[in-house]
């Protein structure tokens, strides 16, 4: 399955990505020629962000932010001249992606934000026609950070820290991946049916794998059409399942 994202003609990313759209009330005209997109960290979560982003009081928005499960959430349409408000003088020209971090930069992007970051991405780089490349010059195009725009972009010097920083090489090479649809691999998901008779501990020893990775890797892979399939098949007695509520 090619990972590789699109933006509709209202402006919107679509594509194999949990993303939802919602418009913040943060943002204005002038945005220009899209030099590239900046990363950022919430030092936050990222229901506090879209909350924060939503609310007019605060001033403050992003393009695009990313929880550490990988589900996004885009604020601003592209390709109707609108800026969304993340790093000040950075924002006429620079798309900012906002990255869940539990109020602590020092832990690295998940695997699943990289995949997320660097599908978005390549999305805004096929949309603004900017290189899939780093640049830390805010006169550039590319992958830069809100550190690199100084005073100028609000003077946010860790943000988003050397940590996340040292994860663009990897999100630039997903993202290359990603438009030249050999992307899935390593990470995946790659999709299997169980044979039936098989525990999940046996399916993850014949792989080399544990059953955690295996569950972890699985229910952020889930889509509709999987969910229905399970939805048909009678549970064995001990499958546990959630419910948000007692
Ligand atoms: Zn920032």
């Amino acid at each position: 399955m090619s990972l590789r994202c699109h933006f509709d003609a209202d402006g919107w990313l679509q594509g194999p990505i949990k993303i939802a759209h919602t418009l913040t009330p943060n943002h204005n005209g002038g945005f220009g020629t899209g030099r590239g997109v900046v990363m950022h960290t919430e030092a936050g979560f990222e229901q506090g962000t879209f909350s924060t982003f939503m609310n007019k009081d605060n001033q403050v928005s992003a393009f695009f932010s990313i929880g550490r499960d990988g589900s996004c959430h885009q604020y601003v349409p592209v390709g109707k001249g609108l800026k969304a408000w993340s790093q000040a003088a950075g924002n006429d020209a620079w798309r900012g992606i906002e990255d869940e971090d539990e109020r602590n930069p020092a832990i690295p992007l998940t695997p699943a934000q990289v995949r997320a970051f660097a599908q978005i991405l390549e999305a805004c780089s096929t949309f603004d026609g900017f290189p899939l490349k780093i640049t830390d010059d805010v006169n550039g195009q590319g992958l830069i950070l809100h550190s690199d725009g100084g005073q100028a972009w609000g003077g946010h010097l860790q943000c988003p820290g050397h940590v996340r920083a040292a994860q663009r090489p990897a999100i630039v090479a997903l993202a290359m991946a990603i438009r030249h649809g050999d992307a899935a691999q390593p990470g995946g998901p790659h999709r299997h049916t169980a044979p039936g008779g098989q525990t999940l501990a046996q399916i993850a020893a014949a792989r080399n794998t544990t059953a955690e990775h295996l569950a972890d890797v699985t229910a952020r892979a889930y889509t509709p059409a999987d969910v229905t399939v399970l939805a048909h098949l009678p549970l064995p007695a001990g499958a546990p399942y959630y419910t948000s509520n007692p």
